[in-house]
């Protein structure tokens, strides 16, 4: 068939080759998967983890990053979303019918804490909040059905009774479900974290922040160990069209070869900021398990046998300090920019009003704002002198 120019460019006859060997595994972009035959569209079986049959269920690509972040968490399964906060959309409206019980952390992060507010609200569900540090403030009824952990919590940075939680929860058949964005599946393995080989059921992650590493590409996922947890989630996907773009997955596959090693220097510089702002004088607190006067300094240290961190440290100001004080703190700040997020090259600040985020007593904060950094990939030497510098301006 002679072809004209605007149709010849559509049914291009170069074919990719079958085999070619590259670093990185060819890109799939997919809406549509042309099938062989009526055989195969009748023979088409979605749910399979590899039945290539539309692009919302998946392409090599997509499968290739799930496959690789289970592996990283030490789960099975992995689910992909367009962000960290539809993960967790996934793993709730999943999960949770009206009349049940959900436990969250008073440390968990914001916008979950916010969607289940909204789900309670609407659909009857009923929220709890529980004390991290304290397993006894964990009291499920027996409508109870889901909790969320999150270690650590990603602003006051305490980590959680991990082990203790999910003993009471499993004891009762709650379906535990982890953030593990902090850990990113390298600070400890969320499926195997104690000397009982305790496990959580679900583990979501913001692939925003390491292992995307650019500060630049929103994803999120969901692993299970459990086949028949994962075709229940897998089911719930694919209503609510959560699919990924093909590109998306190719820079985030990229950016995972590095992010064992940017995790590793992260947590280090971290440790280095940490001792150095706990010598200065304006600082009511400063926030951080591995530090030994950390109040969860001890379940860190249980549970993250590599004795890593993500590259989160908090402090509290002197009540001194106000509000504008602190603000203009922040504004000198010249390295450290002024954004929401973490895990990538450029170090972040953010500041809180903590009086506004927490509903339990917290005898463990000191009153005053909370500015969080979040360590890129400069050198900490000169992140110190940056935050120096940005003190000296506001010194009383
Ligand atoms: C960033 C973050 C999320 C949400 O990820 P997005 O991709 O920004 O939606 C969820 N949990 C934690 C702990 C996070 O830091």
């Amino acid at each position: 068939m002679k072809l004209k120019p605007q149709t010849a460019l559509i049914h291009s006859p170069r074919q990719a080759p079958q085999y070619i060997h590259t670093v990185q595994p060819p890109l799939f972009r997919a809406s549509t998967i042309i099938f062989e035959n009526t055989d195969a569209l009748f023979n088409r079986h979605w749910t399979d983890d590899y039945d290539y049959s539309y692009g919302t269920h998946g392409t090599p690509t997509t499968f290739t990053l799930g496959d690789n972040i289970a592996k990283i968490e030490g789960g099975q399964y992995c689910l992909l979303t367009p962000s960290g906060l539809s993960a967790i959309n996934l793993v709730n409206s999943c999960f949770l019918s009206h009349g049940d019980e959900v436990w969250v952390a008073d440390n968990i992060y914001g916008p979950n804490m916010e969607h289940l507010r909204n789900l309670e609200q609407r659909y009857g569900i009923i929220v709890k909040v529980y004390d991290p540090i304290c397993a006894d403030s964990f009291q499920p009824s027996e409508q109870a059905k889901l909790i969320w952990l999150e270690a650590a919590g990603s602003v006051t940075l305490e980590f959680p009774d991990l082990i203790n939680l999910v003993k009471k929860a499993k004891a009762k058949n709650i379906l535990v479900a982890l953030d593990n964005t902090w850990g990113a599946g390298l600070a400890f393995n969320a499926f195997d974290f104690s000397q009982e080989h305790l496990a959580v059921d679900i583990s979501i992650h913001a692939l925003t922040k390491y292992p995307s590493g650019g500060g630049d590409i929103l994803m999120g996922s969901v692993v299970t160990q459990d086949r028949a947890l994962h075709h229940q989630l897998y089911r719930m996907h694919a209503i609510q069209g959560i699919s990924i773009s093909g590109d998306d997955a190719a820079q985030v596959q990229r950016s995972l070869a590095s992010m064992q090693l940017r995790y590793q220097h992260q947590s280090q510089s971290t440790l280095k900021l940490l001792n150095w702002l706990k010598q200065q004088a304006v600082f009511a607190q400063v926030l951080h398990p591995a530090d030994p006067d950390n109040v969860s300094h001890a379940y860190w240290k249980e549970t993250c046998e590599t004795q890593q961190s993500a590259g989160l440290v908090s402090v509290i100001f002197k009540s001194e300090f106000d509000l504008a004080a602190v603000r203009k703190f922040c504004d000198q700040l010249q390295l450290f920019k002024l954004g929401f997020s973490w895990g990538g090259p450029v170090s972040l600040v953010m500041l809180y009003q903590l009086d506004q985020m927490r509903q339990l007593e917290r005898p463990h904060l000191q009153q005053g704002i909370l500015v969080r950094f979040c360590i890129g990939l400069e050198d900490p030497e000169d992140l110190i002198y940056d935050i120096q510098t940005a003190l000296q301006a506001i010194s009383i």
